[in-house]
């Protein structure tokens, strides 16, 4: 399996959104046809996103439509694409976190959304740490969803049949500063590949897989999801940030520790400055940014890049 160690950065103006479709080893086993059409979805997902920044609207909302948006896709391993457990059933994780109240609504090993990103939106309207649940699990997590009348996942789907990922690692997540300069980061997935049923990840969880503080930065991480828990990667990013390291330092050296407990993957990190950094150790990472001036994804074919404005 390759492993490279990738890393860019940039600056962005406000607002502005990135976004991943997960990191892995897909790229040398997807045909050019699969890779046009996960470009299609990255810049669909910006697209989501932007239509909530362009006009002012909260990150909050921008990372919720970019995520849903790669979730309905049925390409990626999250919502309609998510993988099977080993028993041949679906299970999703994921987590929405508001930078600007340092509120997170997430759920895990959850069969019922068709969008999970929007269950973990629900949960988080419950108020938070100090007034409710911030994370439902299983078949609570399932109650939840159904009483609060969110869309079901085709039953027809449950089987992990009908749908096909392009990417088997392609987690999807999006961070995103609005023009309040408020942050806000997203992560959902279907986890890995043959899981154990009830087996939950890092994508969910507060500080691991996702992260959003108005005072430092916003997470969305990828990859081998057990050692991303155990490193608490992204509260690992933001204390590097905190402590005065650069974004690129602060992200190389998180995954550093991920390496060390023996995982491999990526994120992106966005500053509230409009710095952002990406990141991966394995051979690819689909990813894309857009702001007033740009909308780029990539790594997928040469001459990615559009100019703002060429795609609705
Ligand atoms: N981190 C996810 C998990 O372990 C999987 C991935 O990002 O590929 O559940």
């Amino acid at each position: 399996m390759t492993r490279g160690a990738f890393l860019e950065s940039g600056a962005l103006g406000t607002p502005a959104v990135v976004i991943h479709g997960g990191a892995g080893e897909f790229l040398s086993a997807t045909s050019p046809a699969d890779l046009a059409q996960l470009e299609e979805d990255l810049f669909t997902a910006l697209g989501a996103a932007w239509e909530v920044l362009d006009p002012g609207g909260p990150a909050l909302d921008a990372v919720v439509e970019a995520v849903a948006s790669l979730e309905a896709s049925g390409h990626f391993n999250a919502g309609r694409g998510a993988v099977a457990t080993c028993d041949g059933t679906v299970e999703t994780d994921s987590a929405v976190m508001d930078g600007a109240s340092g509120t997170i609504g997430a759920i895990c090993a959850a069969t019922w959304p068709e969008s999970p990103i929007r269950a973990a939106r629900a949960v988080l309207a419950l108020g938070g740490p100090a007034e409710g649940p911030i994370l439902l699990a299983g078949a609570g997590a399932d109650r939840f969803c159904e009483k609060a009348g969110l869309a079901r996942r085709d039953p027809a789907l449950l089987s992990g049949e009908g749908v096909v990922p392009i990417s088997r690692s392609g987690t999807v997540g999006a961070v995103a500063i609005d023009s309040d300069g408020h942050l806000a980061a997203a992560t959902s997935t279907g986890g890995r590949l043959g899981k154990l049923p009830g087996r939950v990840g890092d994508s969910p969880i507060a500080g691991a897989g996702t992260w959003a503080n108005d005072r430092s930065v916003a997470v969305s991480g990828t990859g081998e999801g057990e050692s991303f828990l155990v490193a608490g990667f992204a509260h690992l990013v933001e204390w590097g940030v905190t402590a005065g390291a650069p974004l690129e330092a602060a992200l190389r050296d998180a995954l550093g520790s991920v390496r060390a407990r023996g995982g491999h993957g990526g994120a992106i990190v966005l500053a509230g400055d409009g710095r952002f950094a990406v990141a991966y150790d394995t051979s690819a990472m689909a990813r894309g940014w857009r702001d007033a001036s740009c909308s780029t994804v990539r790594p997928l074919r040469p001459g990615h890049d559009r100019p703002a404005g060429a795609q609705s």
